[in-house]
This record gives structure tokens, C-alpha cells and sequence, in this order.
């Protein structure tokens, strides 16, 4: 009697091991699962923040993103003692586009002229629509000089260049971050130099 439960012994013994192995197996496939799970929570996060930075119809920035760029800038400014500019762009007299060619077409030249901002400003500048056919772009590390010759630039550029649908041109209003400038006076300065482009004849650069 005690060789067979010896024998007894030795035959359980292999289900207990095999039981083991398969609670092991399942903790493992468990584990990996959870891992995948937050792999996929990780990729949608960074869809999420995408989607909630992106201007659906020109793929650029959009007026959220905006402001938490020219925030980081006012900060930055502060501690390094450096500055940063603004350029508020509008498109003159968009409403006869629409109304000439049609509102789908309106968009297409909206999409076109957001490629052009794209290419003309540098990796470090944020090009963003603020709303209808208003964009604006911030020069960060740039003073009110440079920012004026950047948007002369990009005006003559979209003045002269070739487009596939029609022909736009553009008023830009320029501003530059000086001490204890917030959010909403930056805007309001870039809005008085705007609204001087478009008094002065428009398709043309002012500076506040
Ligand atoms: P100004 O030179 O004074 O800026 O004249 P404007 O015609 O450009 O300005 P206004 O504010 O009178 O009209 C802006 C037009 O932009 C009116 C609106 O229909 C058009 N618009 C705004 N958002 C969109 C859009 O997403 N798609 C299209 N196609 N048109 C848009
Ligand atoms: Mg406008
Ligand atoms: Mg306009």
C-alpha cells in the first residue's frame, strides 16, 4: 500500500505541474493583453490630442492650439528675456471668391493658401487658422523687424504666386511681444495693425 500510493503521489504530481503551467499561461496572456490594451489607449490618446489641435478643413492648428503656443511664448519670453511676434492674416474680400465661384471652391482656396503658409514659415513657427479666413502665425525667437520682412514676404508670395482655382491676396497685420503683453492684448494688437492694412487699400503689411 505505500508503492501504491507512491504511485498515486507521482500521478498527481503531473496534473498539480500541469495545472501550474496553465494558470502560468493564462497570467501571461492576460498580462499581454492589458499591454496591448495600453499600447491601443496610448495611440488614442494621441489621436484625441490631434483631433483636438486640428482645423479639419485645412489640417493646420486650429485657435485651442493657438493660444496655448503664444502662452508657452509669453512665458518663454519672460525667463529668457527674449520676444516673439505675431502675424494676423485675412483674406480681402474672400466673400466675392464664394460668391463668384462658390463655396466649395471657397474652401479649396482655403486649403491651398494653407499649404503656402506651411511652406513659406520655418519647422519652429506654428501656422494656425483662427476661424474662417483668418490664420495667424507665430514667429517665436523673432523681433518686430524680422517679422515685418517675413510677412512682406509671404504677402508678396501669395500675391504673385500661381493658383489653381483664384487668385487671393492678403492683409497682414503685425505685432511683437513686448513686456507684460498678454493673450488678449497681443490679439487686440494684431487686430489694430490688421484693420490699418485693410484701411490703407489692403494687401499690404502693418505694424502695432
Ligand atoms: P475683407 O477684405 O474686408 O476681409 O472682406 P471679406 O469679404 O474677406 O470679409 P468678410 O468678413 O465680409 O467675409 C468673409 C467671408 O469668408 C464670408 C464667409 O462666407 C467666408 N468664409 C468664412 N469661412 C469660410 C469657409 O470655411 N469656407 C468658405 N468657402 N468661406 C468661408
Ligand atoms: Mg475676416
Ligand atoms: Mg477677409
Amino acid at each position: 500500500s505505500v508503492v501504491f500510493s507512491y504511485m498515486l503521489l507521482l500521478y498527481l504530481n503531473k496534473f498539480v505541474i500541469l495545472f501550474l503551467y496553465c494558470d502560468e499561461m493564462k497570467k501571461r496572456n492576460i498580462m499581454k493583453e492589458v499591454e496591448g490594451k495600453q499600447q491601443e489607449l496610448l495611440e488614442l490618446n494621441t489621436q484625441l490630442k490631434e483631433l483636438a489641435t486640428t482645423d479639419p478643413l485645412t489640417g493646420l492648428k486650429n485657435r485651442r492650439c493657438l493660444q496655448e503656443k503664444i502662452m508657452e511664448n509669453i512665458e518663454l519670453s519672460k525667463k529668457e528675456h527674449c520676444s516673439f511676434s505675431l502675424l494676423l492674416i485675412d483674406i480681402d474680400f474672400f466673400k466675392r471668391v464664394n460668391d463668384t465661384y462658390g463655396h466649395p471652391i471657397g474652401d479649396a482656396v482655403l486649403q491651398e493658401l494653407a499649404m503656402k503658409l506651411q511652406v513659406e514659415t520655418r519647422t519652429q513657427d506654428l501656422v494656425a487658422r483662427m476661424g474662417g479666413e483668418e490664420f495667424m502665425i507665430v514667429l517665436p525667437n523673432t523681433n518686430k523687424e524680422h517679422a515685418r520682412v517675413i510677412a512682406e514676404r509671404i504677402r508678396l508670395n501669395i500675391d504673385h504666386g500661381s493658383w489653381k482655382h483664384a487668385r487671393i491676396t492678403v492683409s497682414i497685420g503685425v505685432t511683437t511681444y513686448e513686456h507684460d503683453d498678454n493673450l488678449s492684448k497681443l490679439f487686440s494688437k494684431a487686430d489694430d495693425a490688421l484693420y490699418r492694412s485693410k484701411k490703407g487699400g489692403r494687401n499690404c503689411v502693418s505694424v502695432s
